[in-house]
């Protein structure tokens, strides 16, 4: 196979860290630039075992020289860093919209400089905020209602990457995540993801924090999904200056959740139960009309395999692996 070189800013990060992996077992040149905020070195240790070469920049995309010298030779750039997490928007949304605004329009104007093939940028299933009826699924061409600083920082960032396609013929998919999970990502964080969180609550005797009823429910959809939807993204004809849905395409309550976690491992549940948080949406399904027909993106695991291949990792101790 060709070898093609690929840029993964935010690399070190969950979903990143997957997508490096994956690039070089398949034989690429695969480059990482990650500030290590919420990265670890170590999530790139699969990463350096090739067949395909690795190497990783140490930088902040918040510097534009570092972004220009990052794309040097790249074809194609898979943008994932960001500053990911709605409370920790609300609590310094200058600092969110610093890293997902102005970071990502230096790796735009860089990827235009540098004349990349294509850069594909990791938006968010937050952009809808909460949408009439409810729990109708969200599609693509429903205005965007951020209810957060971080969706609006999203939102930002789509907009940037759709005019640099107008304007300067760059490239450019946004990919509406929602609610990814799978292995390295981090259970401990003070802004750790809901199904982390209440896995390693389980396996560690503790009783798993819900805030509000547990009846908000969301598009849980497992890594592969992500890692598969990237990829074809790249090269999918139609789907240049369009934003497009990444999910499973089925929505899970978090009580559901809790009682699919219990029967897997086999641990006792009995969540404590906390007020609602600010800038949560209720209800989340994503339509994936638009993904099956643009990038011929299908899910490949659903949410209780995905469930039942995490606490098998878990459970062996290569849940960081
Ligand atoms: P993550 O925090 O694990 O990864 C983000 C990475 O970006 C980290 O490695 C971090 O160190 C790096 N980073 C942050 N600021 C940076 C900067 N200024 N310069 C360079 N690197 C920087 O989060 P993730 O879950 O892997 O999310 C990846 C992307 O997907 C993000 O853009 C996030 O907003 C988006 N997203 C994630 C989800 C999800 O469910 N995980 C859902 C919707 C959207």
């Amino acid at each position: 196979m060709l070898m093609v070189s690929y840029l993964i800013t935010g690399g070190a990060g969950f979903i990143g860290s997957h997508l490096s992996e994956t690039l070089v077992k398949q034989g690429h040149r695969v480059r990482v630039l990650d500030n290590l905020s919420t990265g670890k070195q170590e999530n790139l240790e699969p990463s350096s075992a090739g067949p395909g070469e690795f190497e990783f920049i140490k930088g902040d995309i918040c510097n534009l020289d570092t972004c220009q010298q990052a794309l040097n030779g790249v074809d194609y750039v898979l943008h994932q860093a960001a500053r990911a997490s709605v409370p920790r928007s609300i609590e310094d949304p200058l600092a969110t919209n610093a890293v997902n605004v102005n970071g990502s329009l230096n790796v735009l104007y860089a990827a235009k400089e540098a004349r990349v093939r294509r850069v594909v940028l990791a938006s968010s299933s937050s952009v809808y905020g909460n949408v009439e009826p409810p729990d109708a699924p969200k599609v693509e061409s429903l205005p965007p209602r951020p209810m957060s600083p971080y969706a609006a920082s999203k939102v930002s960032m789509e907009h940037y990457a759709s005019a640099f396609y107008q304007v300067y013929g760059l490239e450019t998919v946004c990919l509406r995540y929602f609610n990814i999970f799978g292995p390295r990502q981090d259970p401990d964080s003070p802004y750790a993801a809901v199904i982390p969180k209440f896995l390693f609550c389980l396996l560690r005797g503790k009783r798993p924090l819900v805030f509000g009823d547990g009846r908000q429910s969301r598009d849980f959809t497992y890594i592969d999904n992500v890692v598969d939807a990237n990829l074809k993204a790249c090269t999918a004809t139609q789907a240049s200056g369009q934003s497009i849905n990444v999910a499973a395409g089925v929505s899970h309550d978090l009580l559901e959740l809790l009682d699919i976690l219990g029967e897997i491992t086999e641990e006792r549940v009995v969540p404590e139960f906390h007020q609602a948080r600010a800038g949560d949406v209720l209800y989340s399904l994503a339509d994936l009309a638009k993904a099956r027909r643009v990038l011929s993106y299908e899910p490949k695991v659903d949410f209780t395999q995905g469930l039942e291949r995490l606490v098998e990792l878990a459970q062996m101790g290569r849940y960081l692996a």
